[in-house]
């Protein structure tokens, strides 16, 4: 029988209301979320864990502005608000969130020079948080995911989850998205394309 798991992806202060880069709705989904966590036997969290100065913050680029693009040496990246600093109460957990069953976090973006949006690679495609390997060797197959933002967190874990074989869904009721530039739409196509199930 498949294993499974729930993958909380990012559901930080910094990412709900009031937050550095609030996803619109981003509050709602936590009660839902804590409803799944009640009901899956492995849980795992991720948490945006970044450097103070970090190069995906628009601050840390003179001229630029946030939501902004650049271009770095893995690819184009969006700039972001400085948001979810290491050990700043943004980059906390939501307060609401019943977090204490999860049995792994995965900490991502705290190499100064490269983001990470994706629970299982950086944003080179290349280095990998360790996720894949961890999934592996306790045999899971078969993993869920929630959280913020569905655009690009959800939507970048589920396609690594996908790529690297494991069987991937996305509750699209338990997420919400940040939609710049009809990102919501594009995602949506490239999930489905790579053989993610969206409920
Ligand atoms: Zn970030």
């Amino acid at each position: 029988m498949a294993k499974d798991a729930l993958i909380v992806i990012d559901v930080q202060n910094d990412f709900c209301e009031g937050g550095a880069l609030a996803v619109s709705g981003g509050n709602e989904i936590v009660p839902i979320i804590n409803k799944l966590i009640l009901r899956f036997d492995r849980v795992i969290l991720t948490q945006d864990w970044h450097t103070p100065a970090h190069s995906s913050f628009a601050s840390s680029h003179p001229g630029k502005a946030p939501f902004e693009t650049i271009a770095m040496p893995y690819g184009e990246q969006t700039l972001w608000p400085d948001h979810c600093i290491q050990g700043t109460n943004g980059a906390d957990f939501h307060p609401d969130l019943e977090w204490t069953k999860a049995e792994l976090v995965i900490r991502k973006g705290f190499r100064p020079h490269i983001d990470s949006y994706s629970a299982f690679y950086e944003n080179d495609h290349v280095t990998p948080t360790g996720l894949a390997g961890y999934l592996r060797e306790r045999g899971i197959t078969h993993v869920t995911l929630v959280g913020l933002a569905t655009d690009y967190c959800v939507a970048y874990s589920a396609l690594d989850a996908a790529a690297q074989g494991f069987s991937a869904e996305v509750l699209l009721d338990s997420c919400r998205a940040i939609d710049l530039g009809g990102s919501l739409a594009a995602m949506t196509i490239t999930m489905r394309k790579a053989g993610v199930t969206l409920i």
